[in-house]
């Protein structure tokens, strides 16, 4: 009988059929359908319900604890937002306190004056614009100042459900040296990568991807070694072939 990675090689060799000349082939995966089924099912395995950290009560909070991440911890935000929230749990309140205090609830937090100024703009936006509700669609999102296009990603999957791939650090990086979704952008990998994945994986992908790259195929150094994928890998920085144990992780932090 034939072992999956037979199987697998096999697939790979058939799909690795030089193209009719003159012919544009788009930017692809290096990978088969049968190889990203095989990837993201090990991925589900190790980790079959990973979860975003930053705190959040309600889907207002959601977008003010996705803005005020960038260049900082959710630790870090989680910290001060939970004073925060408190007392302002919904865009009228936010106004209300005003900017100077929530500048002093976030004064803990990176860059904190144009946040504490974002989040004052985005919850009159969104009682002007939209009714205090957090819209559902990425071209709404965006139109929120501080909110860019990556943390509309991560609020449509985390609020409403809706799968995404907002391309952070990490998954540039998988994107690029796994050869999974070779992109020059995030716009690029993202694309690649919400085209690639199978649609069955697709909503928990993007936490797959940060906590593979976090803990495992790290940026200075990738540690092939553990890696559940070492033998479908086709980096040309893997120092190992045999795939590490599939079994469930304990819980890690994004
Ligand atoms: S084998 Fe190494 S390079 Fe490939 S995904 Fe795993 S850790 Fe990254």
């Amino acid at each position: 009988m034939k072992s999956s990675t037979q199987t697998l090689k096999k697939s790979i060799s058939s799909s690795a059929q030089p193209k009719p000349a003159g012919r544009k082939v788009a930017v692809r995966s290096a990978y088969s359908k049968a190889e990203l089924e095989e990837i993201f099912r090990r991925f589900s395995v190790q980790r079959p319900e990973p979860k975003g950290e930053l705190e959040h009560v309600n889907p207002f909070t959601l977008v003010v604890a996705v803005a005020l991440s960038a260049q900082a911890t959710d630790a870090g935000v989680n910290k001060a937002t939970r004073a925060l929230f408190a007392v302002a749990d919904t865009p009228e309140k936010m106004l209300a306190l005003g900017e100077e205090k929530v500048r002093d609830y976030i004064k803990t937090i990176g860059l904190f004056r144009n946040k504490a100024k974002n989040v004052i703009a985005l919850s009159q936006k969104l009682i002007d614009d939209f009714g205090s509700e957090v819209p559902k669609t990425r071209e709404e999102l965006v139109t929120l100042p501080g909110v860019g296009r990556k943390t509309a990603n991560v609020v449509m999957s985390m609020a409403f459900g809706i799968p995404t791939m907002a391309v952070d650090t990490h998954i540039l990086r998988i994107g690029n040296r796994v050869r999974l979704a070779p992109g020059k952008t995030p716009d690029e990998i993202e694309e690649i990568l919400m085209r690639i994945i199978p649609k069955h994986y697709l909503f928990h992908a993007h936490h797959w991807l940060i906590l593979h790259g976090r803990y495992c195929c790290k940026a200075r150094k990738p540690e092939c070694e553990r890696c559940v994928i070492a033998d479908l890998c086709k980096s040309p920085e893997k120092t190992c072939d045999v795939p590490a144990p599939l079994v469930e992780l304990p819980p890690q932090i994004l």
